[in-house]
């Protein structure tokens, strides 16, 4: 009577879940929780949402609820393409934008529109957001992962090897949840020169999934859009992260309209959003998009966070991943055993996600979206922690 695999997709506890979890029974107890599990960011949205919001609840008292189009309001989804136009050089129009209930839907759907046969495979870069091999698995298709290098950069002799007739995707992820790595140019153009030989080679296009709710949150380096390097690009995008909205639930999927069959490519995605019931996207927030579309992070408190998180492990001994961007900080497990350091790091009241599942083994994920004193007060626990691990 009851899907059993989704059953246990659904009664399954993430890891992340299960440390939110103790942290909460901790905190009962009146012991101290240094909570860097989960990417929820702390820091507060952009002055100018919270002001559009006001103003959209008292304007738009007549439409303030209604349903949107499928694809979302013109006017918003044309905001998103100016502001994307003038940043990166694109030619977007509103017709090339549909508006999601934040990134994940905007994966699923692609995946899906993307799907054909089921040998159909799409090929993962590591690290990687562990969501992304259950939403392929459930799109009917087959995620196939491919490992990256010691140091968690991409390993693009590895993406050669795994590309293949059955290939029909590639999804990459710069700025990178777990590692915070950004893809400089030149890694760009290695992977774009990979993705071009291989579409060579296969007579047929390679599409680049590209995931970027991260996009604007980069420290001393500048920001991208992989659109602009590729042709064949769908790239998914969140707010949740870059106006600090995820419980808003809203992002957008933008295909490249210089992509082979743009157009139907365009109308598959819109095909798997109605199919996967998403009606349309928060009409309030698509108004608050639309008036927010060029805000940016408050990325001085992210880069406030990351530089004190950073000096203080190194300063300790932890071998650690500096990231160039997103709020993720990989710390290096001596020994490879990253489920002791996570294990050893909870009796002290530390919540740090093993990054196994992220295609990181042997590393620990810390998010530092929190309160910089959250990460101060931390420091203690974090120099026992490398006692303990070290005795
Ligand atoms: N992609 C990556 C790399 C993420 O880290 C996340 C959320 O943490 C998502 C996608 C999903 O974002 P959303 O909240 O918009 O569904």
């Amino acid at each position: 009577m009851i899907n059993q695999e989704l059953l246990k997709i659904g009664k399954g506890r993430t890891v992340i879940r299960r440390l939110f979890e103790y942290g909460k029974e901790r905190r009962k107890a009146g012991e101290p929780v240094y909570d860097f599990s989960l990417g929820n960011p702390n820091v507060q949205p952009p002055a100018c949402v919270n002001e559009a919001l006001a103003r959209i609840a008292t304007e738009h008292r007549d439409s303030l609820h209604e349903y949107t189009l499928g694809p979302g309001y013109e006017s918003t989804r044309q905001a998103v393409a100016d502001d994307l136009n003038r940043r990166f050089g694109l030619e977007l129009g509103y017709a090339n934008i549909f508006m999601t209930c934040g990134a994940s839907p905007g994966l699923r759907a692609a995946f899906e529109a993307l799907r054909e046969r089921k040998e159909d495979e799409i090929v993962i870069l590591s690290p990687y957001f562990p969501e992304y091999p259950l939403f392929i698995n459930n799109a009917g298709a087959t995620p196939i992962i491919v490992p990256c290098k010691d140091d968690l950069t991409p390993d693009f002799d590895a993406l050669k090897k795994a590309i293949n007739e059955n290939t029909k995707a590639v999804i990459v992820n710069s700025p990178n949840n777990p590692s915070g790595i950004v893809y400089d140019e030149k890694t760009r153009k290695q992977l774009v020169a990979v993705l071009e030989e291989k579409q060579a080679e296969l007579g047929r296009p390679l599409v680049m999934i590209t995931d970027e709710p991260y996009r604007e949150l980069v420290y001393d380096v500048p920001d991208h859009c992989f659109m602009a390097d590729y042709d064949n690009t769908i790239l998914c995008y969140s707010y949740s992260k870059s106006l600090s909205l995820p419980g808003e639930r809203i992002g957008y999927v933008a295909v490249n309209p210089k992509m082979q069959n743009a157009e139907d490519m365009y109308w598959a995605l819109s095909g798997a959003i109605r199919m996967l019931g998403y009606v349309c996207a928060p009409a309030i927030f698509q108004k608050v998009v639309e008036e927010c579309a060029s805000a940016r992070p408050n990325i001085e408190q992210y880069s406030k966070n990351r530089n004190l998180l950073h000096g203080e492990l190194t300063r300790i001994g932890f071998e650690c991943v500096k990231p160039d961007g997103a709020f993720y900080l990989c710390l290096k497990a001596k020994d490879g055993n990253s489920v002791r350091v996570s294990d050893v790091a909870k009796k002290l009241g530390i919540l740090i996600v093993p990054c196994d599942e992220f295609g990181a083994k042997g590393f620990v994920r810390i998010a530092y979206c929190v309160k910089e004193e959250t990460i101060k007060e931390s420091i203690p626990a974090f120099e026992k922690l490398y006692e303990l691990l070290n005795e």
